[in-house]
């Protein structure tokens, strides 16, 4: 065979799951080589929370947060099924804390417990309320010096001034920077911080969330001089169903044949950008938004469907999902805000279809909210759902990219991303909903924030809910009056956060053919690999947990695989 290279390891794909397979095999003593498409790592991942979910993690654990892999069993159990996924699951929660612990040990990727995260599903036998998920430590950018720009950046929305990263964290104390010394002293060190960066930098090098996760393990790559080839594709694999021996590679317009000793690590991102792969696996109608990045185009799973590999899960939900509402840029052109965590759950707000009526409880995690208004939809028309509040609740609590205390709400009228009404029936005639059915759904409600009980959905019940809501509100933390005027409402659509339809793989993310049998030499792992969770959503990090510790597997495996 001719090969214009030789590696151990070749793997396709420099998001999270791409860069810690790298990691950990070139770690590992193997000769590895990471191939991206694009001139910059990260992928969905660098715009993405950086929230993982690695039940029985010892950073939790140290923090006084107790958990262990036998109690989220039995929640996986409750939510898809004793039998479903058993080996991967087995290794996925065996193997999660040693990952991690592995990273932290030996690369600049690190960790911070988050402590109180309930799962999704927090009513479920062996739920956590804390404990389970973690996230990446702030990282501070500027050791990278002009490899910097190779960072992809977060989507717009998620910076302030035009390039500062705001975490979880900075969001209280910057909105309440004129309400107590503490609160000041962080927003003007972190202003500072980010004037001074802007004197050398496209944008702030103080990265959170998702950028975080992706800068330490980029930087953890550089580190160890591990090659990174950007504009290169993976195109094909050498090999068949019974040998997988390299790669056809397309670097800059030109192809090219890698040689892989121990295999091909397939880590493109998923499918969310094919349109085929869409059509094929995605519910009725197909959702027309995406938050994937624009270069995950379905290139592994495609890779693998040709060489006959499965594709799982066949049921279920093919798509971990958000609402979003679409926002006006100040170059013209249009983003995606996702309506993750910050207003849904506040009291004060209704989600409706076209009929005017509620159709989920709001305060439900984003998938749980998506898979109510496909099932809404069936029966009245529910894409786009309105979220809808009134002007107390857009001052305390914001809505959408609207933050809150916003001193000009009126722009975001004027740019159509909210619409307002001085009355209920002027904001129904704006959405073409009928203003008495409007009526009488917020005079219900009403109703429901005197009694504090949700009769038709159970909103601020479950310990998801009152994690988000507002813990100073009586007597449910979820559910308040929808009474001065002017109302508001967003619409919000279906979109993909991540995928969960995949290659189908063993427990060290070998790609599987429909014999059962591992394909030799053929990994896959993040969302070119067949979610563990089956296509459900079960808590805070479900795809990036999973992500790193098939990459670790995979990386091990190969590791010892032949030559
Ligand atoms: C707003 C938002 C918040 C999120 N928050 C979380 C969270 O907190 N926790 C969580 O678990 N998940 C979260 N997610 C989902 C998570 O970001 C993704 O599931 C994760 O990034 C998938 O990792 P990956 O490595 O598989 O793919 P990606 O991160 O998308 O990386 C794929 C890489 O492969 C490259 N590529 C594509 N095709 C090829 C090819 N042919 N050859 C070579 N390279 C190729 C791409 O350019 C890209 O760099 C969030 C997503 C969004 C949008």
């Amino acid at each position: 065979m001719h090969a214009d290279r030789e590696v151990d390891l070749l793997i396709a794909g420099a998001g999270p799951a791409g860069m810690t397979a790298a990691l950990v095999a070139s770690l590992e003593g193997l000769d590895v080589l990471l191939c991206e498409k694009s001139d910059q790592v990260g992928g969905t991942g660098s715009t993405s929370a950086g929230t993982l979910w690695i039940p029985g993690n010892h950073q939790s654990q140290a923090a006084g947060f107790a958990d262990s892999a036998e109690q989220a069993d039995a929640y996986l159990t409750a939510l898809i099924g004793q039998a479903t996924n058993r080996e991967t699951r087995d290794a996925y929660l065996q193997t999660g804390p040693a990952a991690i612990d592995y990273l932290c040990a030996r690369t600049d990727v690190q960790f911070i417990p988050c402590g109180p995260h309930p799962d999704y599903r927090s009513n479920m036998p062996g739920a956590a309320i804390a404990g389970r998920a973690i996230v990446p430590e702030p990282f501070d950018a500027r050791p990278l010096g002009d490899e910097f720009r190779r960072v992809r950046p977060p989507i717009s929305e998620f910076m302030v001034f035009g390039g500062m990263m705001v975490g979880k964290a900075d969001i209280a104390p910057l909105i309440g920077r004129f309400r107590s010394i503490a609160n000041f002293i962080h927003s003007a060190r972190l202003f500072v911080r980010y004037l001074a960066d802007r004197l050398k930098y496209q944008r702030g090098t103080r990265l959170t969330m998702g950028n975080a996760l992706v800068g330490r393990l980029f930087y953890s790559l550089r580190r160890r001089g591990v090659p990174i080839l950007f504009d290169a594709s993976i195109v094909d694999v050498m090999g068949d169903r019974h040998g997988v021996v390299g790669a056809r590679v397309n670097v800059g317009g030109k192809e090219i044949q890698i040689r892989a000793r121990k295999g091909v690590v397939l880590a493109t991102g998923g499918y969310a950008h094919n349109k085929r792969f869409r059509e094929a696996f995605m519910p009725q109608p197909i959702p027309a938004h995406s938050m994937s990045y624009e270069g995950n185009c379905g290139d592994g799973v495609d890779i693998g469907q040709r060489l006959g590999a499965t594709i799982a899960p066949e049921h279920g939900s093919s798509g971990l999902w958000t609402p979003v509402s679409i926002t006006m840029r100040p170059d013209g052109s249009n983003g995606l805000f996702p309506h993750l965590v910050l207003d849904r759950a506040k009291p004060g707000l209704i989600a409706i279809n076209s009929a005017g009526r509620r159709f989920v409880n709001e305060a439900d995690s984003y998938h749980d909210f998506v898979l109510a208004m496909f099932e809404s939809h069936k029966t009245a028309p529910t894409i786009p759902a309105y979220l809808i509040c009134d002007s107390v609740f857009i001052e305390k609590y914001g809505l959408g990219v609207v933050y809150p205390g916003h001193s000009n709400v009126a722009k975001f009228v004027d740019s159509n991303y909210l619409v307002s009404g001085h009355t209920l029936d002027e904001l129904a005639v704006k959405i073409a909903v009928d203003p008495a059915q409007l009526h009488r759904t917020v005079a219900r409600y009403n109703g429901f924030a005197e009694t504090g009980v949700d009769v038709d959905f159970g909103k601020g019940e479950a310990e998801l809910n009152r994690f988000n809501g507002d813990a100073t509100h009586r007597p449910n933390p979820c559910i308040g009056p929808l009474a001065a005027a002017p109302f508001y409402a967003v619409a919000v659509w279906p979109a993909d956060i991540a995928v969960s339809t995949g290659l189908s793989t063993d427990r060290d993310a070998r790609v599987l053919s429909p014999d059962g049998k591992p394909i030799p030499g053929l990994y896959a792992c993040g969302n070119d690999m067949a979610s563990v969770m089956a296509g459900s959503y079960p808590g805070p990090g479900t795809t990036l947990g999973p992500a790193i510790v098939f990459a670790y597997r995979a990386a091990m495996h190969a590791r010892r695989a032949r030559q």
